[in-house]
């Protein structure tokens, strides 16, 4: 069985550089789309298979807003309150994953609401015991230290840029081990690291670069969620572009002699003649041509695979009923349909009378409207068999949709 792992969302700061209004909301609750930041982090990690539990640290003040959130998920244990700084609040999330004791877990800022299952699984893959892992982007901009004077801002020096790089999160550490590095920094008095890699630093732990998705940006001022929500636009009418629809088609034809008898049943309506068509079950060649369509459209074969014509049940059974079955198959898969069309070859008997009785007999066995329902017929201009009115052929086609 797969390994689970823990993850810890910290959500307890108040977004100092985001905004200076008395009523504002905290970053991590702004709406970004159809969601709150903090949401889309949640969703992540519970998308990811390697996630079994889920623990938030919230601003005791916040309960209210997070109590907003829709997150149905066994994975998501109570939310605990943080303290006064990011590094206390992260150690409370921590300690409370004691009694659960996971392998290993993730640290993961609120902020960062474009995390991908990807980074989590590289970040999760790269920990090892003793080695901690952190996702980070090289740094491509050029670099300059400055000092501030009288409002001006002065270049002190360009710092050279090799081997620099922008750390994210989530960073994955062994349980254990950074349990015990946040209880010695605590311990010691060492309450102000920004983040847990550099709290395993000071504890002596190896961290290792992750390569990190450039895309994972943290929302930090106004200015970046609006940032946010251009790069959610974007990768959502990507999405859309991609989303091909799944509609499938399938054809089907079939012929029957034509025998003296009393009556030529089409479509499941029985036209009056002193023609019968000839077959093992009513020979209904229209409704054998839809059968075999719709069965060609969700891949099920063809009508001799489901109804051989050796099976004594189905000796002048209603063809209605193998129809029926094609349309269960489709729904069972997911399969809706969305229009069938059958043309019908015979120089006899004329089906326009009875066109809309055929429809609608069709209509009530796929439980579709009408209007999705359509019946021709054509003669074979006194060409071959069928022109020389020994029998009577169908070609048929069903259109059906799958997915959402
Ligand atoms: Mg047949």
């Amino acid at each position: 069985m797969q390994e689970k792992h823990a993850v810890v969302i910290v959500a307890a700061g108040r977004g100092l550089r985001f905004g200076d209004a008395n009523d504002f909301i905290p970053k991590q609750y702004q709406m970004l789309g159809d969601k709150c930041v903090l949401q889309h982090c949640i969703n992540q990690f519970i998308a990811s298979d390697l996630i079994a539990h889920i623990q938030v640290v919230i601003n005791a003040d916040d309960g209210e807003l997070y109590n907003e959130l829709i997150a149905d998920s066994e994975k998501l244990l109570l939310a605990v309150s943080g303290g006064p700084s990011r590094q206390e609040s992260c150690a409370n999330g921590i300690f409370t994953l004691a009694k659960i004791n996971p392998e290993k877990i993730l640290i993961h800022d609120a902020a960062r609401p474009f995390v991908t299952t990807k980074t989590i699984g590289d970040v999760i893959e790269a920990i090892r015991p003793g080695i901690c892992a952190l996702p980070a982007t090289p740094i491509n901009d050029t670099i300059k230290r400055a000092t501030t004077s009288n409002s001006t801002i002065m270049v002190e020096e360009t710092v050279p840029r090799d081997n620099l790089y922008l750390a994210q999160t989530p960073q994955g550490f062994i349980y254990r081990e950074i349990c015990q590095a946040h209880k010695k920094a605590n311990d010691q008095g060492h309450i102000d690291f920004t983040d847990d890699a550099a709290i395993a630093e000071w504890a002596k732990m190896q961290v290792v670069l992750v390569k990190a998705d450039p895309a994972n940006l943290k929302i930090t001022t106004s200015n970046d969620l609006e940032l946010a929500n251009r790069q959610l636009q974007l990768t959502r009418s990507n999405k859309a572009e991609l989303m091909i629809p799944d509609i499938r088609t399938g054809n089907g034809y079939d012929v029957h002699r034509l025998i003296k008898g009393d009556g030529v049943i089409l479509c499941g309506v029985k036209i009056p003649s002193d023609k019968k068509l000839d077959g093992h079950s009513d020979a209904d060649v229209a409704m054998h041509a839809i059968t075999d369509a719709l069965l060609g459209a969700i891949g099920e074969g063809d009508i001799g695979s489901h109804f051989p014509p050796s099976d004594r049940q189905w000796k002048n059974a209603s063809s209605n009923k193998f129809l029926n079955h094609a349309c269960t198959l489709a729904r069972e898969i997911n399969g809706t349909i969305t229009h069938l069309d059958v043309s019908i070859i015979c120089e006899d008997p004329k089906i326009g009378p009875h066109r809309e009785a055929m429809r609608k007999n069709i209509a009530e066995i796929c439980g579709l409207d009408i209007k999705r329902i359509s019946v021709k017929a054509t003669t074979n201009e006194e060409i071959g068999a069928i022109g020389r009115g020994e029998g009577i052929a169908a070609i048929a086609t069903a259109t059906v949709v799958f997915g959402p």
